[in-house]
């Protein structure tokens, strides 16, 4: 007899997860709390690595795909300083796919191609231990029974109660996005400023970051260091189970409301006051703004293991997004799928998943020091400490 098993959220590691089991011939459930594909923005550009997300697609047998759809050219780096002169431009060189770029919405709808995924199921608990398995409860009042429940739900996981206590904590750090369109023929001047790729300027305590995405879209990173208050925290505004995320699809995101998004842009040309006129154009010129304050696990969280109940990607190991995060996600899911796929019989699913866990912890605690690190230099009071860290991250 097959086991019944079930993943929780349709992210890149649900997905990845998904995708390969099924290639491996087992049946899986996705449980998506979203009540469609096309729900919600799908969010910005990811750039998958040669070895980490690229793995995890050939994998699952799309990397041909991937390769068809992805954007070498947006592995162009610019680094401005404050009035605008250029201090770094790297391109990549001929045939480079170590990091091409794809949107997200190209890569979830790659990565969930045949899946039958159950929209509108929002888990609100996993409880294991049951006589029947791993009993999963819904919003709406229906349960049902796993023999495992993988938890793929993100940052503000609900599955995770069911194996650990620990919840993100603010890292001090607050994304506000935004976001222009057709910037090729709306505004060709922002457009160069931005490339292929992505241009970043770093000043004290604060940075912005602009990424292009395909279609002629841009999207806009401000970041800055403040405390979690009324206008970082949008969440405390609508009750204290609710969080202002930084699900990078904006499931959580508090989007301002018209009204409110020039007192925003107000607060963020203050904010940014006295850099070059063209960098604060990426914000004169952006549309709606969403709050994503940064909020990371601990760097080495793990759990004692229990039976039926497992973690992947942001769930397990939230950490900043320095890009590394959906690319873990997807190689979680790939190889967590390959180890039960694996696994001779129904008995031998939980050492499977056992075995999973150890190389998981292992990995992400290393990237999530990394990441915690380089935040740490990115949105710096000593702006020179960003340039240094690209200069021993990007190839010479
Ligand atoms: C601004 C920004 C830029 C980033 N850039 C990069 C990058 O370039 N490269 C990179 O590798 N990473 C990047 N990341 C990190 C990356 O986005 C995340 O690490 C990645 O999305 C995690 O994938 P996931 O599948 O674990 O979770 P998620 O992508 O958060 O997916 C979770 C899914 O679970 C669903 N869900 C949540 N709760 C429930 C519930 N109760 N019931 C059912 N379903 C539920 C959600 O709707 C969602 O579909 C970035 C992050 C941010 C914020």
């Amino acid at each position: 007899m097959r086991s019944r098993i079930a993943v929780v959220g349709s992210g890149p590691a649900g997905l990845a997860f998904a995708r390969v089991l099924q290639r491996h011939g087992h049946p899986v459930t996705v449980l998506e709390r979203d009540p469609a594909r096309d729900a919600r923005p799908p969010g910005g550009t990811l750039d998958l690595h040669e070895g980490l997300g690229q793995l995890a697609l050939e994998k699952a047998g799309l990397l041909a795909e991937f390769q068809t759809l992805s954007r070498p050219e947006g592995q162009a780096m610019r680094i401005l300083d404050t009035d605008g002169a250029v201090l770094r431009d790297w391109q990549p060189r001929p045939g480079d796919r170590a990091n091409p770029e794809i949107d997200r919405g190209q890569l979830r709808d790659l990565l969930l191609g045949p899946l039958d995924v159950r929209w509108g199921r929002d888990v609100t608990e996993v409880v294991p231990g049951s006589r029947d398995g791993v009993l999963v409860h819904f919003a709406d009042g229906r349960q049902e029974t796993f023999d495992l429940v993988v938890g793929a739900d993100g940052a503000w996981s609900r599955v995770r109660a069911a194996v650990s206590s620990v919840t993100p904590q603010y890292t001090g750090v607050t994304l506000v996005e935004t976001s222009l369109d057709d910037v090729d023929i709306r505004h060709p001047g922002l457009a160069r400023l931005v490339g292929d790729g992505s241009v970043a300027v770093y000043g004290v305590n604060r940075a912005l970051v602009a990424q292009r995405n395909s279609g002629g879209h841009v999207k806009v990173y401000a970041q800055f260091r403040a405390p979690l208050d009324r206008h970082t925290n949008p969440g405390r505004r609508r009750g204290p189970n609710q969080h202002a995320s930084q699900d990078p699809a904006g499931a959580e995101a508090h989007v301002e409301a018209d009204a409110d998004a020039e007192a925003v842009r107000s607060r963020l040309l203050a904010l940014f006051d006295g850099w070059a006129a063209p960098v604060l154009d990426l914000l004169r010129h952006g549309t709606a703004f969403a709050h994503r304050p940064l909020y990371t696990l601990p760097v080495s969280h793990t759990w004692a293991h229990v039976s039926g109940v497992t973690l992947l990607g942001d769930a397990a190991h939230l950490m900043p997004p320095l890009g590394v995060g959906a690319n873990l996600a997807m190689l979680e899911g790939a190889e967590l799928a390959e180890s039960i796929a694996a696994a001779p019989g129904p008995g031998d699913l939980d050492e499977a998943v056992r075995a999973f866990e150890e190389q998981m912890w292992a990995r992400a605690g290393r990237w999530a020091s990394i990441t915690t690190a380089g935040l740490e230099r990115l949105v710096s009071p000593d702006p020179t400490e960003a340039l240094a860290l690209f200069d021993e991250v990007q190839p010479s």
